[in-house]
């Protein structure tokens, strides 16, 4: 039988969250749209908003948002329509361990908005994943789907686990596990996830074999990022850095750098979206002078050889076992973030430049966010103080959920897109992005990220009002 949560390990359901049975397992609280007491709003005057009982995570990402929809003049009631996840799904994933043992582990899936179609976003496996985060991730995706102009609203999911201390079999297990506890919320015309951090093809091959005995259907369109032999797509997981390529070259003038010619970067991460950036960098002639995983950082100013680097950390697990050239290796991880470089790609975690303070380590002309709020709104100021130009990560990282599109399109035809339509699909979403992107920027006279928000949600909100506005409805 599964294990419940001990009420101390978890959070207790909000006012407007209901907690759907307290004898089911696995406990679920339902989120419900559009809970009276989360935010109150004055008309036409966004900076009044307030929260209540929303984490700190999520509210600190939405003051970009409501500083955007401020610009522009948005009324409040697309913006308060966006201020509450639609449902988020608390569950515990039990499994045996291979020694027999049992292990209860929090897991979390929210779809944060669906004005623009069906939820789409990543699972991923990470010791310090927590519900404010999964939410956070989820309205992200909601603004970058709409920048990209894909027909997808936003969703996330998370597992407290260190993957690394899973065997592949236990990996198996939780995989399938949460496809269990979470099939409720998921479907191809529902909630599609992805891979994120610790989770990859394989994860979602036994989580699309999962569901599809649950649904009693073959639906490969359930899940994106799967392996090409059961309906993935060639150019998936090189997509999102591929795409995070494709975006700074299109903002590179923007972003105070050379028109022309190679550029210096250094790169936090070295997983699936850093090292095709780093791969996709150095063939269009990028020197990419610094890299750094989780065990340290390597260096080589003469720039590091990417596709022998890509071999010593498949090979050993780490950046730092790469030798070639005059490279030097560092157990320091944080060491890289003081490279002297033009532009300093995040690519692994969240939250890593948080306040003022962490900016002044940096030596950098821009920035360009390949994960997932790496900068937090408090270091937007001395960012901008310093001249440090950020390519967004909504813009910057859309390239992996575009080519999950591709994926869920390729589903539902039944028939495959051949590799070189793939890269033009990509091409053309992140160029076309970037544009609007761009025009924004030129005709607001705003930062790159504000107008990045502009487009997002001149989208949603036509979405949102196309079911009526305050004005169709009446006063009362
Ligand atoms: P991954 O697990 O494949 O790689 C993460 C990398 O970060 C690893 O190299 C790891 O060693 C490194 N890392 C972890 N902690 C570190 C630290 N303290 N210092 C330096 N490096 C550290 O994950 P991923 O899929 O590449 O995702 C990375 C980021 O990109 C996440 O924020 C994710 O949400 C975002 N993202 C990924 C995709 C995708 O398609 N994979 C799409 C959009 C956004």
């Amino acid at each position: 039988m599964l294990k419940a949560f001990s009420a101390a390990s978890q959070k207790a359901p909000g006012p407007g969250q209901v907690r759907a049975d307290e004898d089911l397992k696995p406990i679920i609280f339902l989120t419900i749209k559009e809970r009276p007491h989360a935010h109150t709003f004055s008309p036409m005057n966004t900076e009044k908003l307030e929260t209540t009982d929303m984490g700190e995570q999520l509210a600190a990402a939405q003051e970009r948002m409501t500083r955007a929809a401020k610009v522009v003049g948005l009324e409040d009631e697309v913006v308060s329509h966006l201020c509450n996840p639609i449902e988020t799904l608390a569950a515990s994933v039990n499994i045996r361990r291979d020694d027999g043992s049992a292990l209860a582990l929090k897991a979390w899936r929210c779809r944060y908005n669906s004005a623009l179609g069906p939820t789409k976003g990543g699972i991923r496996f990470h010791p310090s994943v927590h519900l404010d985060e999964v939410e956070t991730l989820a309205f992200l995706m909601t603004m970058k789907c709409a920048l990209m102009g894909l027909p997808f609203g936003g969703g996330k999911g998370g597992v407290e686990v260190d993957a690394h201390d899973l065997s592949t079999m236990e990996k198996e297990r939780v995989a399938r596990g949460y496809v269990r506890a979470m099939g409720k919320i998921l479907g191809p015309d529902r909630d599609v996830p992805a891979p994120d951090v610790a989770t990859g093809e394989r994860e979602m091959a036994w989580m699309v074999s999962e569901y599809s005995e649950i649904a009693g259907a073959i639906l490969p369109h359930a899940f994106t990022g799967k392996p090409v032999a059961l309906g993935g797509m060639a150019g998936r997981t090189p997509a999102t850095g591929r795409g995070g390529h494709i975006a700074l070259e299109a903002m590179r003038d923007l972003a105070g750098l050379d028109e022309d010619g190679g550029l210096t970067i250094a790169m936090q991460g070295f997983g699936n979206a850093g090292r095709w950036f780093a791969d996709a960098a150095a063939k269009a002639g990028h020197r990419i002078v610094a890299v750094a995983d989780s065990s340290g950082t390597v260096s080589d100013p003469d720039g590091l050889d990417i596709d022998a680097l890509a071999k010593a950390k498949d090979e050993q697990g780490k950046v730092g076992a790469y030798d070639g050239g005059n490279a030097k290796a560092s157990d320091d991880p944080e060491q890289v973030l003081s490279t002297k470089c033009d532009v300093l790609v995040f690519a692994a975690l969240g939250g890593v430049i948080a306040d003022a303070q962490d900016v002044e380590q940096l030596d950098c002309k821009a920035i360009l966010e390949l994960a997932n709020r790496p900068i937090l709104p408090a270091a937007d100021d001395a960012l901008e103080d310093a001249g440090i130009e950020v390519v967004p990560d909504i813009l910057a990282n859309g390239g992996g959920v575009t080519i999950s599109h591709a994926e869920w399109v390729q589903g539902r035809q039944g028939i495959d897109w051949a590799e070189e339509d793939v890269a033009d699909y990509l091409e053309e979403t992140v160029g076309d992005a970037a544009q609007k992107v761009r025009e924004v920027m030129q005709d607001r006279d705003t930062g790159m990220r504000a107008a990045a928000y502009i487009v997002a949600l001149q989208r949603l909100c036509a979405a949102i009002s196309a079911h009526g506005t305050r004005a169709d409805f009446g006063k009362s």
